[in-house]
Parts: structure tokens; sequence; C-alpha cells
């Protein structure tokens, strides 16, 4: 029988820890504080920002939702950094991405004080992760770390192979995999012969952004899959492809005319010795690990 890693309660773990760590800084006049910058009206967006600034508010965390309309221009949002840069009561900057076409988001991302980067892309906060010094790391992969130690799953000396190099995901796991000691392969979309790779791992994470692309043949029996991956399946076709016979994925698909299905084909997960599960795996890490760095800023920057 698989084990299934069960991230929302392993998120609410972090977040009660982040909780009381609020608690003992208001003992001492300090409040984090984050910045939610929603450009436009995106709906995903909105809903991730939303959850963002609810979950600061049931933690004692101070948030400031700041929404440019979708017309902005990239030098508007590097004034609205800069003032966000020079705040006191903000330890945390999150700008929610996607951006509009005409907003350069890179230049945007690099003008962000690396010291408030909750979300770890600057560029410092890469090269300070690589060199394994203290950095504020990458949201998502440092909730991948946290599932993997907190069930207890041996990560030195296991083979980890990370299918994805995104700079916000791939990379940073594979870097934080391997300050782990684990033995650490990364593979993309040009990797040659893929599944005779991805059946040596031990820790198998999938981070790559197509719908169940990892099918049973690829992984090893008994392996750990840490699954990424977030697509939304609206179609009769792909949804038997996955999920055929399964009544509670029927309902929701009845309801909604979708469901979420990451990386991962359900039937690969039946060989794992343990998985995150699609939706409640990592996904709810990611907010828990942007309130831990926004605290975590919010302590450096003081210099606790
Ligand atoms: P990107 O699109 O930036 O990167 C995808 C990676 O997958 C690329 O490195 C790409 O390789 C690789 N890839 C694509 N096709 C193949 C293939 N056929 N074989 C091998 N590798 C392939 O995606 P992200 O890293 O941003 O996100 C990955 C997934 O994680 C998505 O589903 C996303 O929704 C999800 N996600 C989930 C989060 C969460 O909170 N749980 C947070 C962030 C993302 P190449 O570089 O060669 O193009």
């Amino acid at each position: 029988m698989s084990k299934v890693l069960d991230g929302t309660a392993i998120a609410a773990a972090i977040k009660q820890e982040v909780a009381e760590e609020v608690r003992t800084l208001a003992a001492k006049g300090i409040r984090p504080g984050l910045a939610a910058v929603l450009v436009g009206s995106v709906p995903a967006s909105e809903i991730y920002v939303r959850s963002k600034v609810q979950t600061c508010a049931d933690l004692g965390l101070f948030s400031d939702r700041i929404t440019p309309p979708d017309t902005v221009t990239t030098e508007e949002m590097l004034d609205l950094v800069a003032a966000l840069n020079a705040r006191d009561d903000i330890d945390g900057i999150l700008i929610q991405l996607p951006l509009p076409k005409q907003v350069d988001a890179k230049v945007l991302l690099d003008a962000i004080d690396p010291a408030k980067d909750v979300d770890g892309f600057h560029p410092v906060n890469a090269g300070r992760l690589q060199a394994g010094r203290p950095a504020l790391a990458p949201c998502t992969p440092a909730g991948v770390i946290e599932i993997l130690k907190r069930s207890q799953i041996p990560i030195s000396g296991a083979h980890a192979v990370v299918v994805g190099r995104s700079d916000i995901v791939g990379k940073p796991a594979a870097m934080l995999l391997l300050h782990e000691n684990a033995t650490v392969t990364i593979c993309h979309s040009k990797t040659r012969d893929l599944p005779s790779i991805t059946r040596q791992a031990d820790i198998l994470v999938a981070a790559i952004g197509r719908p169940g692309f990892i099918t049973p043949e690829m992984v090893k029996p008994g392996a750990t899959i840490i699954d990424v991956g977030i697509n939304r399946i609206t179609t009769r076709e792909e949804f038997d492809r996955f999920f055929a016979g399964n009544e509670k994925r029927e309902a929701t698909f009845a309801k909604r005319g979708s469901t979420i299905v990451g990386d991962v084909h359900p039937k690969a997960f039946e060989l794992a010795s343990a998985y995150t599960p699609v939706p409640g795996g990592v996904g709810p890490l990611t907010i828990a690990m942007l309130m831990a760095n926004t605290v975590r800023a919010a302590k450096m920057r003081r210099g606790l």
C-alpha cells in the first residue's frame, strides 16, 4: 500500500509554528508584513492572492494587498517596488505572476530588495542558495523538502530525480535536495530516454506542467513520488484517461466541468511507497512556506 503524504496536514503544522513565532515577535513589538501585488484581474491569481492575504490574517501577519490596473507600465511597477523596498512595515514583497505582457517581469523581480524577496526568485537569493549561504528559498521547492523531512523519508544518499528545470521549481528543488545530500539528476525536455532515468529514482520529483506525464513504466517500485504539477483538465477524454471509475472525482467533474491532475498519472502512484496527491500534496505547502519566509525575512532584516 502506498502512503499518502498529506500536504494539508503538514502545511497546517508549519502554519501553527509560524503563528507561534509571530506571537513571540509581537512581544518584541515586531509584526512581519507582506505586500501582495496583484496586477489586473486574472481569476486564478485573484484566488491565490486572496488565500495568501487570508493566511496572513489567520497567522497574525500584517498584509497589504496592492492592485495596480492591467494597463500598468514597467516604470510604474518599478516605482511601486521601490516604495515597498523602502517601507519599514513590509518585510516581504510578493508579485503575483503572470504579469501583463507589457510589464518586464525579470526587470521587476530583480528590482525587489533581496532581503524582502520572499518568493526567492531574485538572482541574489538563487546564488546564495547555490552557494549554501542563508537565503530565502523559493516556496514550492522548500515545501517539497519539508514534506520529505516531516514524513521521515530519508534524503541523504538517495537518488533524487527532478523532472523539470524551471527557475522557480525544478532548479531550486534540485539544489535543496543536493544540500540534503541526495544524489541529484535533473531532467528536462531534451533528456534522452527519460524513463530509464526516472526508473532509477528513489525520490522522483515531477515539475513538468503536463497532465499525468509520469506513467507507471517510468517509476521504480517503492519510490517516493513528489508531484508538483497542477493541471486543470476539462475534457471527458482526459478525465477517463486518469480517473475512469473514480466516483469522487466524477462528482467534482460533473459539478465543475473540470478537475485537477498532477504531472503524475494516478496509476503510477500505486507503485510508490509514498506520494503526494494532487490536490492536497505540494500545493498547500507553497503558502505555508511563503508565511515562513516572511517571518524569516522580518527576523533577518532586524538581525535576529
Ligand atoms: P515550467 O513550464 O516553467 O517548466 C517545466 C519544465 O518541464 C521545463 O524545465 C521543461 O523542460 C520540462 N518539460 C516539459 N516537457 C517535458 C518533457 N516532455 N520531458 C521532460 N521534461 C519536460 O513549469 P514550472 O516549473 O513553473 O511548473 C511545473 C509544474 O508545477 C506546473 O504544473 C505548475 O502548475 C506546477 N506548479 C505548482 C506549484 C504548487 O504550488 N504546487 C507552484 C509552481 C508550479 P525545458 O526546460 O527543456 O523546456
